[in-house]
């Protein structure tokens, strides 16, 4: 990977916990780099095709004194979202955010907050089978992008009978494709938030739904914490997610199972 980066801008702002700092005000160092790919820049001199580190340094700077914040966390948030937002080209961005006058009482060098975040896709199973079920996948679609979950890519919806519990109504099934630069865990509680925010009651498991929003996969990774589990554990037995997947990625490969999903989706049909 190559690497953008600008060390220790400094900037005069407004920010604290404590009327002292909001009033008076202190410095503050601002570190950015940025993870991309430059050799098209290098090769053709075209700096549209690199980061402009003079104009990322403005906009640092304007992003950072635009409004005055208590939490140099809300900060530090902020500006690694403003360059994610910004520049399609950042694949990892690290932002340090120091406080060389942070207000202690005792002699230090700086106290500060640093971020990383890296850009992923992740493909998330949707399903609902109560109430007007086109609107809540629309709904829930509307409420990931709201969230900065930006769709890439849907499979078309299917109508499926219920899995697991049978006797209750089909479900409308899809999965989408969306890119983010949010932890895997932070993207699971803002697909649960959505869930409760479209009227999702869990009355049983495996029981009806307004909408449930699954993480199926996170590029290559696997994980396995108490909360999230990746791959989905329930993909090779599926045959709706697999019809989805195998419409957008026959050719992945299941970084567990290390099978093709369109080998998962012939074998599960059989
Ligand atoms: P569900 O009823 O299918 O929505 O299951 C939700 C529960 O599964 C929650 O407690 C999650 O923490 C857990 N879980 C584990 N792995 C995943 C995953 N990959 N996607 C969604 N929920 C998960």
């Amino acid at each position: 990977m190559d690497f953008i980066k600008v060390k220790d801008l400094e900037v005069y702002a407004n920010h604290g916990l404590f009327e002292e700092e909001k009033k008076l005000g202190q410095k503050f160092l601002i570190s950015a780099e940025i993870g991309l790919n430059f050799r098209d820049c290098a090769i053709s001199h075209d700096l549209d095709k690199s980061i402009d580190y003079g104009k990322l340094s403005h906009e640092l700077k304007e992003v950072f004194t635009e409004k005055t914040e208590d939490l140099i966390e809300t900060l530090v948030y902020k500006l690694v979202k403003h360059i994610f937002d910004n520049y399609e080209i950042a694949k990892t961005v690290e932002v340090e955010i120091k406080k060389p006058w942070a207000p202690i009482n005792l002699p230090l060098d700086t106290a500060s907050v640093r971020l990383f975040k890296k850009k992923r896709h992740f493909y998330i199973g949707m399903g609902t089978n109560m109430g007007n079920r086109e609107e809540y996948l629309e709904k829930a679609l509307e409420e990931m992008e709201k969230a900065g979950l930006k769709i890439l890519d849907k499979s078309s919806v299917i109508e499926t009978k219920a899995w697991g519990v049978e006797d209750q109504a089909d479900f409308l099934n899809r999965v989408v494709k969306v890119e983010s630069f949010e932890d895997p865990i932070d993207v699971l509680h803002i697909l649960q938030k959505i869930e409760i925010d479209l009227d999702r009651v869990r009355i049983k498991k495996w029981g009806p739904r307004t909408i449930d929003l699954d993480v199926l996969f996170v590029d290559r990774e696997i994980i396995y914490t108490d909360e999230l589990i990746v791959p989905h554990p329930f993909i090779e037995e599926r045959e709706f997610v697999l019809e989805s997947l195998n419409e957008l990625i026959p050719t992945y490969y299941h970084p567990i199972l290390n099978k093709k999903i369109s080998k998962l989706y012939e074998e599960v049909k059989k």
